[in-house]
């Protein structure tokens, strides 16, 4: 969850999430702060910004009663001050997070390293017990700093640089992180996911659709739906570089019901024009679990008139390994309306193998990562072959994923591995482009 961030101290104090001064543990309020910080840029001294945020701050609330969580921000407050020589000062943010600016780091040439120490006293600070109505606490804390001039001339380049800092701190659960150039801006990230929510809005989304083929005679059983962003600046997007930070954000649930109505719609223009393919859409745990998951998919199937078992959803065997308990009883209601569960990426995802046989799957989709150095390194190929008879005991359907040489289809042909997708057959092409592959399709029997 983004917390408020330090450049709000470069923000005006009567922001709401301006540093205050905190009378209680004496702490120095914003101005002070802004002041201290002003005089080492005015003096072209080194400096150190440094942002600390306690952990489980809300833990101490929930079992504990906002008054400790008072008694324990004063207590670390008095403790940082200890720290603070006569040209530092400290302060605390609105949101439970200290500030500090440490002026005495050394020289320019040894700065970065003075200002890691002074993060190292603050941080065992904040680690050290509390006693707090007779009990004994200790936490943990993520701290970032920015030093000056290393890291920014001004106020709000320190600030900021401090507070991206402290994010990567969180990020690896804990501890010191000296800001990086370059680093990751998790505002950017926020920025991203609107931009993201919009294009869902605006429809910038489209699915192309790549061939599930039989590997005998190359024909066309079925079809996986793959979305991309047309972005109106930068071109076609791949999922690769939006999917993560959908995920990441929520976002997945908007665009997951996005690809799942228009996966409807467009199966049930095909079925207009007497083309039935097996239609495999990509999920997400998050969709999977979020309330009435299974309700909306049937309504939406319903509502296009399409057959339920055209329907295929593919989810990954890391995530369903991950989370089977939580999925299973989606998966058994989904399964339940006829729709059918492919285990995508097959391999990948270390399942156990004496758990296999309870994987509810219909359709086994083999990770491509099995098809490096095949057919040449005969390791490899042996390797895929083991893994392929694994998959087919289970009585699922196998489909290899990857196929991208004539070599490779000849070997999986020989070897009686019935359904291929990889580029060598088909590249994943908008509906329209892809249409003609479908017309040589072969029905698929209704219901398996
Ligand atoms: P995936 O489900 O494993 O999809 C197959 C990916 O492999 C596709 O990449 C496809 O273009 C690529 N591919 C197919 N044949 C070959 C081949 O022969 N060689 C190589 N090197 N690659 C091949 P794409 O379209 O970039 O999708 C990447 C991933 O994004 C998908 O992996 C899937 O996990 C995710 N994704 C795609 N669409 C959706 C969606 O609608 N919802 C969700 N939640 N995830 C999606
Ligand atoms: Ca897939
Ligand atoms: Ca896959």
């Amino acid at each position: 969850m983004l917390t408020r961030p330090a450049s709000t101290l470069a923000a005006s104090p009567a922001t709401p999430y301006a540093v205050y001064n905190d009378g209680l543990s004496g702490l120095a309020g914003c101005a002070h702060l802004r002041a201290s910080l002003a005089g080492a840029l005015a003096a072209g001294e080194p400096a150190a910004l440094i942002y600390a945020i306690p952990h489980d701050i809300a833990l101490v609330a929930d079992g504990m009663g906002p008054p400790a969580v008072q008694t324990l921000l004063d207590l670390m407050g008095r403790r940082l001050a200890g720290l603070a020589g006569p040209r530092d000062s400290v302060a605390r943010t609105a949101d439970d997070a200290f500030v500090m600016v440490v002026r005495d780091v050394g020289s320019e040439g040894r700065a970065l390293v003075g200002a890691e120490e002074a993060a190292e006293r603050v941080l065992d600070a904040l680690n050290a017990p509390f006693s707090i109505t007779g009990d004994e606490i200790a936490l943990d804390a993520s701290v970032g700093v920015s030093v000056h001039p290393h890291h920014g001339a001004t106020i709000e380049h320190l600030c900021r640089g401090a507070d991206l800092a402290r994010h990567e701190a969180q990020a690896d659960g804990g501890g010191i992180a000296l800001h990086r150039a370059g680093a990751p801006d998790p505002f950017d990230r926020l920025m991203a996911a609107a931009r993201l929510r919009r294009a869902i809005e605006r429809d910038e989304l489209e699915l192309h659709w790549q061939g599930i083929h039989r590997a005998s005679d190359r024909r066309v059983m079925g079809t996986e739906a793959l979305v991309r962003w047309r972005h109106p600046d930068v071109g076609l997007i791949y999922p690769g570089d939006f999917v993560p930070l959908a995920e990441r954000t929520g976002i997945i649930e908007a665009l997951g019901d996005w690809v799942m109505r228009d996966l409807c719609r467009q199966a049930a223009e095909w079925e207009s024009r007497g083309l039935t393919p097996k239609l495999g859409m990509n999920v997400s745990p998050r969709q999977l679990r979020r309330r009435g998951f299974a309700g909306r998919l049937a309504a939406e199937v319903a509502n296009h008139g399409i057959a339920p078992e055209s329907v295929v959803f593919e989810l990954t065997e890391s995530d369903w390994v991950r989370s089977s308990d939580t999925l299973k009883p989606v998966l058994d209601e989904v399964r339940a309306a006829g729709m059918m569960f492919a285990v995508d990426d097959f391999g990948a995802g270390y399942s156990s193998l004496s758990r296999l046989r309870e994987l509810p799957a219909e359709i086994i989709k083999i990770d491509r990562a099995f098809l490096r150095g095949v057919p040449e390194d005969p390791q490899a190929t042996e390797i895929l072959l083991g893994i392929l008879r694994v998959a087919a005991a289970t009585g699922a359907d196998v489909t290899v994923e990857g196929v991208e040489t004539e070599e490779q289809l000849e070997l999986l042909q020989a070897h009686g591995f019935s359904f291929l997708q990889g580029f060598l057959l088909s590249r994943p092409v908008p509906a329209d482009q892809f249409e003609p592959a479908l017309r040589g399709a072969i029905v698929p029997e209704r219901g398996r």
